[in-house]
């Protein structure tokens, strides 16, 4: 049975990075995933990543625009060692060989982003996930013989030993079809988000909240599961995403009557406002019949205002996303948007190291809940969010595998998720077929559970989830085979969608208020005497259980948010 101090699950930007600090720190270090590493959903970060690097910016201003933009929501112990650590990561980052953008001068150039109160989101075109994603497996190469590496293995559970610490994982090698145990003295969740709860959604069809559903299980607790991020600009054709970097290189919103319609909801900032205030703008206008395109439910996005050059430099990707999946030259037309589903704020709830309430189990990066985001978080702070806790959280587990003997684990579980694998292959073509319980999934989510929410409406998608979750555990597949059998992971998947979209209503009918990116039409305030407070939700034999905690406060009081 391999064994490992470190075991890594997730190969995007969290868990390459976690990888290399536990390394670094003289771990003996596995990382795991269920694609080819670069192929993690990071590749497709595109904006940029903040840091205040300016010498006339301050790390404190971007704590400051960073709680504010959470809605107060966001812990801000966490938020002050994310933005503190900002500028010395990034520099990291160049000295290993990321290609930052510079300027005439010579210097890191920094571009606009949404909410920030100046440039601070350092680039690489409009492909910079792609480009850290790259440097980090490179990386990891130089260390393969401390880092062992199981790429393209899906991991089907999370193991405990009898005094409940997390000892390791059962994982399948997609390739083959074979299961294995493998042991840890820690294990680093780096799984990413749950996006495709949603449909349509910016993320891949591999964001399936794996991560968290696994911590669900085994009785770590999820904080600020409402809190799911609509984007302002993805395409109206399905869901793809226009990067805020357009609107950071001055691409303004229109509706159908050419207004910069920003102004009435955010004068001072206009385009730059949070996403939040923006994608509600843009609802808005839509739903009070402002919206363009043959149904009115677009708005436009003019990139014309770029000059053509800097688009086609700076921008180049989402030049050929307009041409490719929209048939529009955006250097020449605007092109037609609207908010769609793009992040998840929530997640497994952490400390500032990334440890979870289950020893020996830690989380980083968009599966976890640390929490920097709180109600709303700022583009380009993600991409910090990932690197920044990737690396406390394995060096972390390196120090406590230094101090420790490995964990006893058996071969029960294995046996389980074998027979689990069989059962689902075995299914007789009765029920639903996945995919088909999956886009209604999809669906609900993205009619009822979106950038305006009720009481009614949440009720009627808890309903939903509750006969899907039923229904899947007969739903068909057709692979029967062992060789990249891509249809019975989805089964599985499924279930993990099902769990987060579960804590993910339960979280907003909870939270009876408006705050972030969750507005409740039948509470339309914030109501920080009742609400300023973090939901966790824990599994109670069947089914989420509701219970809260403080948000940490150091320097910044609530105030009135405005933009
Ligand atoms: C289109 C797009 C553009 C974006 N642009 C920006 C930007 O410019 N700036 C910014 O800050 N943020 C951006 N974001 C957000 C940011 O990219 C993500 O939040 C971040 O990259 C998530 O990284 P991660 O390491 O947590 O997870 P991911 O990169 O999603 O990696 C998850 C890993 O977990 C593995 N995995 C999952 N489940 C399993 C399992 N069961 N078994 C084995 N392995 C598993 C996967 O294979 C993968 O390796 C963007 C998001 C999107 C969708």
């Amino acid at each position: 049975m391999p064994a490992h101090d470190v075991l890594i699950i997730g190969a995007g930007l969290a868990g390459q990075r976690a990888a290399l600090a536990a390394a670094q720190a003289g771990s003996s270090v596995a990382i795991l995933s269920k694609v080819h590493p670069v192929r993690s959903h990071s590749v497709a970060a595109a904006g940029g990543i903040n840091a205040a690097i300016n010498v006339a910016d301050d790390w404190r201003s971007h704590a400051y625009d960073t709680v504010k933009g959470s809605d107060f929501l966001g812990d801000q112990d966490a938020i002050e060692i994310m933005c503190s650590e900002a500028p010395k990561e990034v520099m990291h980052l160049e000295h290993i060989g990321v290609t930052f953008h510079r300027n005439d001068s010579g210097e890191l150039d920094l571009r606009a982003f949404g909410g920030a109160s100046m440039k601070r989101t350092a680039y690489v075109a409009d492909i910079t996930g792609q480009a850290i994603l790259h440097v980090l497996y490179e990386q990891l190469m130089k260390h393969h013989e401390q880092v062992e590496r199981y790429e393209e293995w899906f991991v089907t559970s999370l193991l405990q030993d009898d005094s409940g610490r997390c000892c390791g994982v059962v994982a399948r090698d997609v390739r083959s079809g074979r299961m294995e145990t493998l042991k840890a003295k820690n294990v680093i969740l780096a799984c990413g988000g749950a996006g495709q709860v949603y449909s349509p959604t910016t993320n891949a069809l591999i964001v399936t909240g794996d991560g968290i559903a696994q911590a669900y299980r085994i009785g770590a607790p999820l904080m600020d599961m409402e809190m799911v991020q609509y984007h302002p600009t993805t395409l109206v054709e399905n869901g793809l995403l226009i990067t805020e970097g357009a609107r950071g290189e001055g691409a303004v919103l229109l509706n159908s009557e050419g207004e910069r319609f920003m102004e009435k909801y955010a004068p001072n900032k206009m385009e730059l406002a949070s996403r939040d205030v923006v994608s509600r703008a843009e609802q808005t206008e839509i739903l009070e019949g402002r919206g363009v395109g043959a149904n009115k439910d677009g708005i436009y996005l003019d990139i014309t205002k770029v000059p053509r050059k800097r688009t086609l430099e700076a921008l180049r990707e989402i030049v050929n996303i307009g041409k490719d999946f929209a048939g529009v030259d955006i250097t020449r037309e605007p092109i037609m948007i609207r908010p769609g589903q793009h992040y998840i704020m929530g997640g497994v709830k952490t400390d500032v190291n990334g440890a979870t309430s289950v020893e020996g189990l830690y989380a980083a990066g968009e599966v976890a809940c640390v929490s920097v985001h709180g109600g709303n978080r700022l583009g380009a702070n993600s991409l910090l969010d990932t690197l920044i806790f990737g690396r406390r959280a394995g060096e972390h587990a390196a120090a406590r595998a230094a101090s420790m003997a490995l964990p006893d684990s058996s071969d029960a579980q294995l046996r389980e998720d074998a027979a689990m694998i069989d059962a689902i292959i075995a299914r007789p073509r009765t029920g639903r077929r996945g995919s088909e319980i999956k886009q209604e999934l999809g669906e609900t989510m993205n009619q009822y559970v979106a950038v305006y929410r009720d009481q009614e409406g949440l009720e009627k998608a808890h309903e939903i989830v509750k006969r899907l979750q039923a229904e899947s555990k007969d739903a068909y597949i057709d692979d029967k085979g062992t060789v990249f059998n891509q249809d019975v992971l989805g089964a599985i998947e499924l279930g993990y969608m099902l769990d987060c979209a579960e804590a993910t209503v339960v979280g907003a009918i909870e939270r009876k208020e408006s705050r972030g990116a969750q507005f409740r039409t039948d509470f339309p305030e914030r109501n920080d005497e009742e609400w300023l407070k973090h939901i966790d939700i824990s599994l109670n034999g069947d089914g989420p259980e509701i219970s809260y905690s403080a948000v940490t406060m150091t320097q910044w009081e609530p105030e009135e948010r405005k933009y």
